[in-house]
């Protein structure tokens, strides 16, 4: 077979979504205003990369709000947080920049309306993740978290009890139909809003990586190991009978990994990879492995933007006019 046969498959859309791009803008924007040090609770996008490159720049990521100095600014990060944290950064008097992802948001309000309503909420989301942990926060006592269908096997409620699912947004969209599907067999009375959490981004990223994956003999997801989303990514491709590997950037890449027989390889980005990354990735399999072909495959346009929360824009404003 001759070189020129060698091709990769990119996956459209991927890479950073409305939320991730609102999330680093909200940074971006706080270094200017307020220089560093900055403080983020948590990794404001799960991207090695992206926390690199703030934390040289003089932004301090925590994972807990007791180490952030009083008075001082603190950025939430696309996760959100749960109330509790953010009733500590108000008795440590912090500035507070909440860059959650809204429809993160989305899915708290829908916690917080059921809860008020008698519901016991089953949040299907992966209990260490930082975006479940902030949820179950609204309603402690009425979340039951759900990652398998073993704990909806040893989950028992009166019938009369009123019951409702909500999801982590960054789900296998597949693991989560399985998941519903046995919820309202072993609880009929279940309610939902009528449609699951799993946001824009993770349908079309998965639907994407779908696509590809039936056309490619291997395929790499760029994305970090604590990226729910791209973690689902790799777990779809190989779902779909090809291997896959979740890599940070081009260096993770083994060049056994596509010796061989491998002709056809496909790229994707979680929503939290830079697309600089891809680039990079791309050049590396042209420039040293001789994959020159490309050939994108889009699936959808993405036209969402998120508006940046108003305090911000206050802020932004108010330093304008005094230099002005
Ligand atoms: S993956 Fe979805 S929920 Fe998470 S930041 Fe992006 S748009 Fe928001």
């Amino acid at each position: 077979m001759s070189v020129e046969e060698k091709k990769i498959f990119l996956a459209s859309p991927r890479g950073f979504c409305a939320g991730v791009e609102r999330a680093i803008e909200i940074v971006e924007i706080s270094l200017k205003l307020f220089g560093a040090p900055l403080y983020v609770h948590h990794q404001i996008v799960h991207n090695r990369h992206v926390v690199e490159k703030f934390s040289s720049r003089g932004v301090i990521f925590v994972d807990s709000i007791e180490e952030v100095p009083d008075v001082a600014h603190v950025i939430f990060s696309a996760h959100g947080v749960s109330p509790q944290i953010k009733i500590r950064s108000i008795e440590k008097k912090l500035e507070i920049i909440d860059a959650t992802c809204p429809l993160v948001t989305k899915v708290h309000l829908e916690a917080i309306k059921y809860s008020q309503d008698g519901f016991h909420i089953l949040l299907i989301g992966h209990k260490n993740h930082a975006e479940t942990i902030g949820t179950f926060g609204e309603a402690p006592d009425k979340i039951h978290i759900i990652e398998n269908c073993r704990d909806i096997e040893s989950m028992e409620f009166p019938p009369d009890t009123k019951l409702a699912y909500l999801t982590q947004t960054t789900l296998s969209i597949s693991d989560a139909k399985d998941l519903i599907t046995a919820l309202k067999i072993k609880f009929p009375q279940i309610q939902s809003t009528g449609s699951t959490g799993i946001c824009y981004a993770t349908t079309n990223r998965q639907e994407a990586a779908a696509k590809i994956a039936q056309e490619v003999d291997v395929v790499f997801v760029i994305g970090s190991q604590n990226s729910s989303n791209s973690n689902r990514l790799k777990e779809l491709a190989e779902y779909l009978g090809k291997p896959a590997y979740l890599i940070d950037d081009e260096s993770n890449i083994y060049p056994d990994w596509i010796s061989g027989n491998i002709r056809k390889i496909g790229v994707t980005a979680g929503a939290s990879a830079p697309e600089e990354l891809v680039t990079r990735t791309v050049n590396r399999l042209r420039n040293e492995f001789q994959f020159t072909e490309i050939e994108e495959m889009k699936i959808k346009e993405e036209n969402i933007v998120f508006k940046l929360p108003q305090e911000l824009l206050r802020s932004a404003q108010f330093e304008h006019r005094k230099r002005t």
